[in-house]
């Protein structure tokens, strides 16, 4: 998510990187394209206009002129607005988590447009307070416009074990609400879900019903469920909300494909409620809590090294990634634990997932794509290692060249590409060293400044 947007700032920020100090024209130049690229990636105008201002007034000012890196300076108080508007971190951020504390059943009440992903939500939270937080639950539709509304839910019910409102044909949305405010009262839930009707566009008589139906059913959470590649219209959709039911938070749907990013920007700021959740698939698990720092990184094409770190964290067995420490903070490397990095890469979903991640990888992409290397690689270096001895992977030098096409031979490639790999390894083994000599992990940040 967020390619072009986060290609734009790059861009910008490259420009001032370099620059010996920062004048106020500096600043004025780098945000009229901050601005551009904010608007390209359908960031609502007053939200784009609080931003610069915002941005302006701190970059202006003696400790960034002052300062030795200008550019990083502007990095920083970029990411850190980005942070704060998206709803903060740490200490000073604002609750995202589902407020459960009320009496049971809590009813948290799903409001958007048709299509903006609303059933899968329900289901995805469902399943979600089940698993993570030990509530159960209870989901109910109330969406009697379109007719296999309910009969969705239901199936996605069965899929993530949730129970749900046995369907009255022709009951009307209030009184489902009634209904299965007394289910979830009589099965003992924690939680009541519900799913309510979308339209194609909002119009008075869905705000009407949304009102009714808060009113008898006096939800502790109001989600307003968009799509974030809808972009401006999602602008739209949450301001019509906004005023129509108390809405307590925003979940972002589609994350996973957005390019653009300007919604979870905008839709924080119109609304004025925290982007508590983010979509980020179509499998029932694909939801997880909305993280600024995570998205402002992203944003600014710094990279996402949390989640990669997370990932890598999830694929990488401790033992194995022991033993490499030691191997490096040795400053061995040999073709072995190349091999395991390739096959970590393939595990975290190829060049492709880690070039989005990884800061400065874009390029590297970019550049590897020119030069015909792609994931197919991957399977060809992994059958390069394979056809060699033990023995020529813990010493590379002695694969002379009689040995080298032996193991080309054998792994159905050219001598050519072993000496790719081999290449690769020697340049590996060499940051290897580097990052020793750096002062180990931490040295790492430094290869990517
Ligand atoms: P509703 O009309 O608002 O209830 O929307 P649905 O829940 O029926 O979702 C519409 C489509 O969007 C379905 O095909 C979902 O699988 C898909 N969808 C929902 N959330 C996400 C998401 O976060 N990512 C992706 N890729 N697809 C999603």
């Amino acid at each position: 998510m967020f390619d072009n947007l986060s290609d734009r700032l790059g861009n910008v920020f490259d420009k001032l990187k370099g620059r010996g100090a920062l004048t106020e024209s500096d600043v004025r130049e780098a945000m009229r394209e901050v601005r551009i690229a904010l608007l390209e990636a359908d960031v609502a105008l007053p939200v784009v206009r609080r931003f610069i201002d915002a941005v302006t007034e701190k970059a202006i000012g003696s400790e960034v002129l002052k300062s030795v890196t200008p550019g990083q300076q502007v990095v920083k108080i970029v990411n850190d607005e980005l942070v704060e508007m998206l709803g903060g971190t740490g200490e000073d951020a604002e609750p995202r988590e589902l407020n459960l504390n009320a009496k049971p059943p809590v009813v948290i009440m799903m409001v958007g447009l048709q299509g903006s992903g609303k059933t899968t939500t329900t289901a995805k939270l469902g399943k979600l307070l089940k698993e993570k937080h030990g509530k159960k639950s209870m989901m109910a539709s109330l969406d009697v416009n379109r007719p296999a509304a309910q009969e969705q839910l239901k199936v996605l019910g069965e899929q993530v074990d949730v129970a749900t409102l046995p369907i009255v044909p022709g009951q009307q949305p209030v009184d489902i609400a009634r209904r299965a405010m007394e289910a979830a009262k009589l099965q003992a839930a924690d939680v009541l879900l519900l799913d309510t009707a979308g339209r194609l566009h909002v119009d008075e008589a869905l705000m009407a019903e949304m009102k009714a139906i808060s009113t008898v059913s006096a939800p502790t959470e109001v989600l307003l469920v968009v799509d974030s590649l809808t972009g401006q219209d999602a602008v739209n959709v949450a301001q019509s909300f906004t005023g129509e039911v108390p809405l307590t938070g925003v979940v972002l749907t589609r994350m996973d494909g957005d390019a653009r990013g300007g919604a979870a920007l905008s839709m924080r700021y119109v609304t004025g409620k925290p982007v508590k959740f983010a979509g980020t698939g179509e499998k029932l698990d694909a939801i997880e809590a909305f993280d600024p720092s995570r998205v402002a990184g992203r944003i600014l094409g710094m990279g996402d090294v949390v989640s990669l770190v997370e990932k890598a964290a999830a694929t990488i067995k401790e033992e194995e990634a022991e033993a490499l420490a030691k191997k490096m903070a040795k400053g061995e490397f040999d073709l072995d634990d190349l091999r395991m990095q390739l096959k970590q890469m393939q595990n975290m979903g190829g060049l492709g997932a880690l070039a989005g991640m990884m800061p400065g990888m874009k390029k590297a992409k970019a550049a590897m794509q020119a030069s015909g290397m792609d994931d197919k690689v991957l399977i060809h270096m992994d059958a390069i290692i394979g056809s060699m001895t033990p023995k020529e992977r813990k010493r590379p030098k002695l694969l002379n060249a009689k040995r080298k096409k032996r193991v080309a031979a054998g792994s159905g490639t050219q001598v050519q590409d072993v000496n790719k790999v081999l290449k690769m390894h020697q340049e590996m083994a060499k940051a290897m060293k580097q990052i020793k000599k750096m002062g180990g992990l931490k040295g790492l940040g430094a290869l990517f400044g």
